[in-house]
């Protein structure tokens, strides 16, 4: 890219580059240890010890046996699997709906919308002003007639925070299985399946510095589940299909890294973030930074400016070099307001608004202070083109 203007990747949410280490220890998969698993020659032993380790590790990251641990190809495949599987386990015995969360990533909601095509219920929690999930929705909803019941971790767009333990142990005790997606929690918040509840959880390679392609689901011994899809009987046969040993090795890799930087990541984004938001604040005073009343993640900030709207205040950030993502989604040339923002009752203009800024192992004090200091005169023109 010829520029000379200092780049500034806001938008580790959406994706992270891999890391050094990660691309390192999957580099012999793709020359003399390409054998395999399921060989029970020489090449195969030595890619099923491989993946037998990958496995191994992971599960010690998340507080999981081993055999609670399934590789697939994202976030994505595991969300839909833990929703679907779980539902089509168990519809039949009594258990018709599944719940989930107006502010869920399309993942869940998708598979909340297939269930309901197979004949099943799908029944949504009410979220308040800042994207937590109501008590009351949730006593009134997550009934005894349940299959499974889907609160995402932290939020891609607000980063704000449910709390999965409690949410979790109060399925269980319905005798509801209980999934997180915690493809943006996982490394950020702790998680441990010894100590807390949840039943199934998503996990992503690449927004820990792991290559895209490659997810994990975490799924507690016992819990009802129907594979969806069909052939081998790789991974228990959870998940048939030849097992992809690099990317296996480089998630174990990526996740071990995360835990073990977890605390001081937090502080770091933590810090940036919080001048960020109060450098936003001084200058712009107009400015509504989402879910700012609830616990949120360190990595996201979202706010939506009065006055602009999305696509131009992106494209002024980014004609500096700055790369951020909007809070909605752009299908054929129509702006739709993010269905998060929607459900947390923010108003339509507002959420049109909205932009998305990720911190994460890129983002340096530098980057933000810039950001910080150029914010002002890239609103100006976001208003004058909106105005226009
Ligand atoms: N869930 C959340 C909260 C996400 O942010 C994403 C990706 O943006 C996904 C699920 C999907 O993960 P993947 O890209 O690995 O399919």
């Amino acid at each position: 890219m010829a520029t000379t203007l200092p780049l500034v990747y806001l938008d580790h949410a959406a994706t992270t580059p891999v890391r050094a280490e990660v691309f390192e220890a999957m580099a012999p998969f793709y020359g003399p240890k390409f054998g395999n698993p399921s060989s029970t020659h020489r090449w195969g032993r030595e890619a099923r010890a491989a993946l037998d380790t990958a496995r191994e590790r992971l599960a010690r990251c998340l507080g999981a046996h081993p055999d609670e641990v399934c590789f697939t190809s994202c976030g994505t495949e595991s969300d839909n699997m833990s929703v679907i599987g779980t539902w089509r386990a168990l519809h039949a015995q009594g258990r018709p709906a599944v719940v989930t969360t107006p502010i869920e990533h399309k993942a869940v909601l998708a598979a909340a919308h297939q269930v309901a095509k197979e004949g099943g219920e799908e029944r949504l929690l009410e979220v308040d002003r800042n994207g937590v999930v109501t008590d009351a929705s949730f006593d009134a909803l997550v009934r005894d007639d349940v299959a499974v019941c889907s609160v995402m971790w932290v939020n891609n767009e607000t980063g704000v925070v449910q709390n999965v333990p409690a949410l979790a142990a109060r399925a269980k005790a319905r005798g509801v299985v209980f999934h997180t997606d915690g493809v943006q929690a996982f490394g950020k918040v702790v998680v441990d399946a010894q100590t807390q509840p949840f039943d199934l959880l998503a996990i992503s390679g690449h927004k820990i510095g792991a290559p895209k392609g490659i997810g994990a689901l975490y799924i507690r011994r016992g819990t009802p589940f129907e594979p969806l899809l069909h052939g081998g009987s790789q991974d228990r046969g959870r998940r048939p299909g030849t097992e992809n040993v690099a990317y296996a090795v480089g998630l174990a890799t990526a996740a071990e890294l995360a835990v073990a930087e977890r605390e001081e990541h937090w502080t770091r984004l933590e810090r940036m973030r919080d001048e960020l938001e109060a450098m936003i604040l001084a200058q712009v005073p107009d400015v509504v930074v989402h879910s700012r009343g609830a616990d949120r993640a360190p990595h996201v900030l979202s706010v939506s400016v009065p006055g602009t709207d999305s696509e131009s205040l992106l494209m002024a950030l980014d004609l500096q070099g700055i790369a951020c993502s909007g809070g909605s989604a752009c299908q054929s040339g129509s702006v739709t307001p993010s269905h998060v923002l929607t459900a947390m009752g923010v108003d339509p203009a507002l959420a049109g608004a909205a932009i998305r800024m990720s911190l994460g192992m890129l983002t340096r004090e530098d980057d933000v202070a810039r950001v910080g200091e150029l914010f002002p005169r890239l609103v100006a023109k976001a208003r004058a083109l909106a105005t226009a």
